[in-house]
């Protein structure tokens, strides 16, 4: 038994068992997600989320929220917010709320420590030429003229940095590692730059602004974090992480990479979703479409469908593409067993039933939720006149298609079986209504006509239908993997034309004028559907989450 525990661990989990075994955090174990706020949080920061407060659970431990704001040129509160509403609405509750910007004074006064201990040093050269200076893997970087100023100049130029005397760019603080190291993130590494600009929340203190690898982990360290977790392309900026902290004497937490999230038909770089949102290509960062946390949201996606995908794809060492069917399967399999059903119908045409009673209307049963069947009966009223779907109507039948065809038999569900008797046409051919019969006693659950048909289609009563607005959506590009561009290329070239197709007069039941957004249903035969913030009564709007199965599977 245990050793099956053991083996089912994450390698993730084995580091955080062996250290427990070792003593080396006193057992502790205290996580953080880390995300900056320059946008919204994506299904790749959601993996992120599941698995940092997903090990705190497991551990009885602690995970901090930090915001990682250290550039303030792409930050903004409304991202804050986002993120923070995001990280809740998947289900999870931080211990910390902290921002690294909290701790700029502490970081301040560890980079004139390093100074002091003959460690970093203000270089005058220009990132330019810093860049043309470093070298390649293989050929050494060329030490900065400056590289060997005395401490004394260093913390005064790093102070007149500080006081806001010097030109952006003019000047930026170096650590003094390694100019000849094979990793190049160890060859004298910019700690500090200079920007001019305001920060969300400190407003006009600074103008000198920590660098991500100086800052990360001695927030970490500040917090006492003990497992650092992000993502593979920071393996190589551990042996930095870990120098930092060394030189310093401070407490020690242990980075750790796994591989990034990446789904296809999708992209998941802010830098990138940014793009799409100020160019126009979608409706905004929730659209429906996106891969965003309120993208997900808005189309219909449950917080409980989105973990079971963070915990089904697990961790991996080496990055891979996930396919986005699996994301859509884990929403299909909540919303099936948690969706009510009800009818809709999205390209209507109407059926007369010419052998019904005029003025009559009858309530037949259906389940809410056959998954469910302890939520009971709903009941839905049939008349004389009801709409089907166009697609289940063939004038010309190929083989093998047992929906309604002109002489033909179909069960309305729940209802009657029906025959089709005549065909109307407007001038232009287009079939605006069908003639049918019913027979009284294929009435569902109390059917005794003896008749056999093979095809039961879905339908609305027309006295029951009101006029919504319905958005199907498709994948947002039309390739898989958007990390393999061919060249002369660009990724947004790959954008699917076809991704949103509104219909602006699908028939639903009355019953759902009363929807609220968020709710979700399915839609019987058509897929699972949620209701959109942009609803009223007057105006009700759905969005289709997913289809009742994965049609683009078939069609490959
Ligand atoms: P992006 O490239 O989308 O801007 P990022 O890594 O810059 O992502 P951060 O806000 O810095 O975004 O990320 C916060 C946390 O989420 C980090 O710990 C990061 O490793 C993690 N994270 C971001 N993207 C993914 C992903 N695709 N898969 C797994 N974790 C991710
Ligand atoms: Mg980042």
């Amino acid at each position: 038994m245990e050793a099956n525990e053991h083996k089912s661990l994450n390698f993730i989990e084995q580091i955080i068992e062996e250290h427990n075994r070792t003593g080396r955090f006193g057992g502790r174990v205290h996580t953080r997600f880390p995300p900056e706020p320059n946008g919204y949080l994506h299904i790749g920061h959601a993996k992120s989320i599941c698995l940092n407060f997903g090990l705190a659970q497991k551990y009885n431990g602690k995970c901090n929220l930090r915001y990682d704001d250290t550039n303030p040129s792409t930050e903004e509160i409304e991202y804050v917010e986002a993120i923070r509403n995001d990280v809740r609405w998947l289900g999870f509750q931080w211990d910390g709320e902290f921002y690294a910007s909290d701790y700029f004074d502490q970081l301040y006064e560890w980079a004139e420590q390093l100074i002091r201990q003959g460690k970093a040093y203000v270089d005058d050269q220009s990132a330019e030429e810093i860049a043309a200076t470093r070298g390649t893997p293989t050929v050494p970087g060329k030490e900065s003229p400056y590289r060997n100023r005395s401490v004394e100049e260093n913390l005064d130029l790093f102070r007149r940095m500080k006081a806001g005397e010097f030109e952006e760019g003019s000047r930026v603080l170096r650590a003094k590692i390694d100019m000849a190291s094979p990793n190049m993130h160890m060859r004298d590494p910019v700690l500090y730059r200079i920007k001019k600009e305001p920060h969300h929340r400190t407003g006009t203190k600074w103008c000198i602004y920590p660098m991500y690898d100086f800052a990360h982990g001695l927030c970490d360290s500040i917090e006492g974090i003990t497992h650092s977790i992000c993502t593979l392309e920071f393996e190589v900026h551990r042996p930095l992480y870990d120098w930092l902290i060394e030189q310093l004497g401070i407490y020690h937490p242990q980075q750790i990479e796994f591989a990034r999230l990446n789904l296809s038909y999708t992209v998941m770089s802010k830098r990138k979703l940014l793009e799409l949102v100020e160019g126009g290509y979608v409706k905004g960062w929730d659209d429906p479409r996106l891969p965003t946390l309120s993208g997900l949201r808005r189309r219909g996606y449950t917080p409980a469908a989105i973990r079971h995908f963070a915990d089904k794809i697990g961790v991996a060492k080496r990055d891979n593409l996930i396919d986005v069917s699996l994301l859509e399967f884990c929403i299909r399999e909540d919303l099936n067993k948690n969706a009510p059903r009800t009818m809709a119908v999205l390209h209507p045409i109407k059926v007369v039933i010419t052998n019904y009673p005029e003025g009559q209307t009858e309530m037949v049963s259906a389940l809410i939720n056959p998954e469910k069947p302890e939520l009971g009966t709903r009941l839905v009223p049939f008349g004389r006149e009801v709409y089907i779907e166009r697609d289940d109507f063939m004038e010309n039948p190929p083989k093998g298609y047992f929906r309604l065809t002109p002489g033909g038999e179909v069960r309305l569900k729940y209802a009657y079986i029906i025959q089709c008797q005549e065909v109307i046409k407007d001038e232009t051919g287009k079939v605006t209504q069908l003639n049918c019969i019913y027979f009284p006693e294929s009435k569902s659950g109390a059917d005794t006509s003896g008749k056999r048909v093979k095809g039961t289609i879905h339908w609305v009563a027309v006295q029951e239908a009101a006029y919504a607005e319905v958005r199907l959506y498709d994948r947002l590009f039309t390739i898989a993997d958007l990390s393999d561009i061919p060249e002369g290329k660009d990724w947004k070239d790959f954008i699917n034309p076809h991704s949103l197709e509104v219909i602006n007069n699908a028939i639903i039941e009355k019953s759902l004028l009363q929807a609220k957004p968020g709710d979700t249903w399915q839609f019987e035969r058509l897929g699972y559907f949620c209701t959109d913030p942009d609803t009223s009564h007057e105006k009700p709007v759905f969005n289709r989450t997913v289809t009742l199965k994965d049609t683009w599977a078939k069609m490959q």
